[in-house]
């Protein structure tokens, strides 16, 4: 299907010159229309700092370095949310790509009712939209992410942690945006609690026909409800599959170790493993494939030379592509 975004060589960094940390290394990706793309890897894995340069809401020092993100808004020319200006992207950021942040729920304004939060986006987006339209829309938003019309005059210290994170999922969805990112929503709350609040942001995504940029630490989570998946690793996408494919037969190492380390969906419940080893020192990155010193299967070339993403020669390669000495590659992705 067609691409609604489409992350070309983009490289991040906090700070610059010899203390740069590059956290953020030649991604690509592509976000297709309609689909949910989960983002998984370890704690430090770049996942946050890729979301945060799509939507360029790094907070300083951080830096985009390089790259493209070439937006598609379907009714016109695609453009790149790199290039824009201030004010552009102050409407691309809500209309376009929203984005609910990893314990965002905990960024409501505890002084105002959370109705108001939702018709105070309308009005600073359209200042032309009558307030009896804004409430009956903010109203509409908010029954559609499962808030009882009871519960909408009250102050966010009022509801649970699930109830506070809709009303954000709300927030985020009011001005009909293409694409939502998702960065680890779900933190803070229970288990049963964020196969919900995922299950309802999948309906509404088929209701409304946005696309999902999901980020979790979770790959059960992904693998449950996600279209495809994309692991990182050091900065960099070692994998990228359909969901089904990881599940079934991930290809890179690290993939596998992370499948390892959580429970299995079904069946009898397995020790949390956990991957040996400590994800790599950013500023003293391994030679090679920075997953070689943890790797149980590293061979000769590993130390030596990075592996480029690329499409292996399975079977199913063309739908999916894989960063490893393994899985000879065929076709780079975005050289
Ligand atoms: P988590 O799963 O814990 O949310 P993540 O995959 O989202 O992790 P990022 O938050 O993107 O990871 O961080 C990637 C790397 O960038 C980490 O090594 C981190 O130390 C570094 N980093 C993040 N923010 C800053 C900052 N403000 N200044 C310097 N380095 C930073
Ligand atoms: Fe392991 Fe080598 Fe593959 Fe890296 S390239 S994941 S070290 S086998
Ligand atoms: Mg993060």
């Amino acid at each position: 299907s067609e691409p609604v975004l489409e992350i070309r060589n983009l490289n991040v960094g906090y700070g610059l010159g010899d203390q740069a940390v590059r956290a953020v290394r030649d991604v690509n990706l592509t976000l297709h229309r309609g689909e949910v793309l989960g983002l998984a890897g370890e704690s430090g894995s770049g996942k946050s700092t890729l979301a945060y340069g799509v939507t360029r809401l790094l907070p300083p020092p951080g830096v985009i370095t390089g790259g493209q993100v070439i937006y598609h808004p379907g009714n016109a020319e695609p453009y790149d949310v790199l290039a824009l200006s201030d004010l552009q992207l102050r409407r691309f950021r809500w209309n376009e790509t929203a984005i609910v942040f990893q314990g965002a729920m905990n960024s409501l304004n505890p002084v105002h009712k959370i109705s108001t939060q939702l018709t105070d986006v309308l009005k600073a987006h359209d200042p032309k939209m009558s307030e009896h339209s804004r409430n009956v829309r903010a109203r509409e938003m908010l029954k559609l992410v499962g808030i009882a019309a009871d519960r909408m005059d009250a102050y966010p210290h009022q509801l649970s942690g699930g109830m506070r994170q809709r009303v954000m999922i709300g927030m985020a969805l009011i001005l009909q945006p293409q694409v939502v990112i998702m960065d680890e929503p779900t933190t803070a709350l229970d288990v049963v609690m964020q196969r919900q609040i995922l299950g309802q942001l999948i309906e509404l995504r088929e209701r409304l026909g946005f696309s999902v940029i999901f980020i979790t630490h979770d790959l059960s989570l992904l693998v449950e409800f996600s279209n495809r998946i994309a692991i990182m690793y050091g900065g960099r996408i070692v994998e990228e599959a359909p969901a089904a494919s990881i599940y079934r037969d991930a290809l890179h190492p690290y993939s596998a170790g992370l499948l390892g380390s959580f429970p299995a969906l079904r069946g009898p419940r397995r020790e949390l493993t956990g991957i040996p080893g400590s994800p790599p020192d950013l500023k003293g990155m391994p030679s090679g494939c920075s997953f070689h010193p943890r790797c149980p299967k590293a061979f000769d070339p590993c130390a030596g030379n990075i592996p480029v993403l690329g499409r292996p020669g399975t079977p199913d390669g063309s739908s999916r592509s894989v960063a490893c000495w393994l899985h000879p590659t065929e076709q780079p992705v975005g050289l």
